[in-house]
């Protein structure tokens, strides 16, 4: 599901998972639309969307959730005029000690968090059109705090009444894992869930354990200077015979809210440029490569419901 409505599978083509267009940093408690001027917004990162639709990126998930910056008109604008398919999300950002977090989060129980979720996936978003392609939550490293397990047990109420993929940041393997736990505990398949950022995890031995147990493992930070990194995860999870459950990102960007003229902005293209022929010369095979970047993010994102058995 993107911006501008449901993308036909054989269109996603090449598949950016994690990145950004624009972040703002600024609490909850003061996030506002008159903290950026929406055309300086879109005239930075155009260029830059541009650039990665020419490298052969057809599709990417826009990651920045409610209170920390997301803008669905700028999204739609900036899709229209690259061809770029751009997918954004609904549900709440609960790591950085939940300074991203609304009031009413501490208020409301998971079945309401849920309900006002799954009311922007069937209605849209802030009165727009724009529906949401997955669900973005967000905690720090284990133990979750009662908040944080809230978030994630109202991410599994709201996917089990619209499909759509559970995607948690999560601060190591232990918090994936308590996070698995409750997902499960709340009747969804690991199939649903996407740990994002588990680059931040160094037990290789978790990726494998929970690549086997169905959840998708996101590798999301690349950058030029980390390309060894990369390719030693990777490579792990081929000689699993576990490639068929990885995600590969960059988590790059973005217009910063306050900063002037919108800070430094990372280009998206790295990974296309660079990175597929570092795999290609380090006993990568081009199947490979379209697994990763085409086959499982259609796998991963595609909007059905996933229920544990
Ligand atoms: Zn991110």
């Amino acid at each position: 599901m993107g911006v501008n409505g449901w993308i036909p599978p054989s269109k996603l083509g090449y598949f950016l998972t994690h990145e950004h267009v624009m972040v703002d940093f600024i609490e909850a408690g003061k996030i506002s639309k008159d903290r950026y001027n929406i055309d300086e917004v879109y005239k930075t990162a155009l260029p830059f969307l541009t650039d990665v639709r020419k490298a052969g990126c057809a599709t990417m998930l826009e990651c920045t959730p409610a209170y920390l910056g997301r803008d669905v008109q700028l999204l739609q604008r900036l899709s229209k005029a690259t061809g770029l398919h751009l997918v954004t999300n609904t549900g709440y950002y609960g790591a950085s000690k939940e300074k991203h977090l609304p009031e009413h989060a501490y208020t409301e129980t998971a079945e309401q968090l849920a309900a006002r979720w799954v009311r922007e996936f069937q209605e849209g978003i802030e009165g727009t059109a724009v529906r949401p392609g997955f669900i973005k939550l967000a905690a720090d490293k284990a133990p979750l705090t009662p908040v944080q397990q809230k978030l994630v047990h109202a991410g599994a109420l709201a996917h089990l009444q619209t499909g759509l993929t559970i995607g948690i940041h999560s601060g190591d393997g232990a918090a994936a894992q308590e996070e698995l736990k409750i997902l499960q505990e709340h009747g969804v398949s690991p199939e649903a869930f996407v740990w994002i950022h588990a680059q931040n995890e160094t037990d290789f031995s978790i990726f494998s354990e929970m690549a086997e147990a169905g959840v998708w493992v996101e590798f999301d930070a690349l950058k030029t200077d980390n390309h060894a990194q990369y390719l030693k995860l990777l490579r792990y999870m081929k000689d699993k015979g576990l490639l068929h459950k990885v995600l590969l990102s960059q988590d790059s960007g973005w217009y910063y809210v306050g900063d002037p003229g919108g800070g430094p902005y990372r280009p998206y293209t790295e990974l296309f440029n660079a990175f597929i022929p570092a795999l290609l010369r380090n006993g990568f095979t081009q199947r490979d490569v379209d697994l990763v970047l085409k086959r499982n993010p259609v796998e991963a994102f595609g909007v059905r419901v996933r229920r544990a058995d």
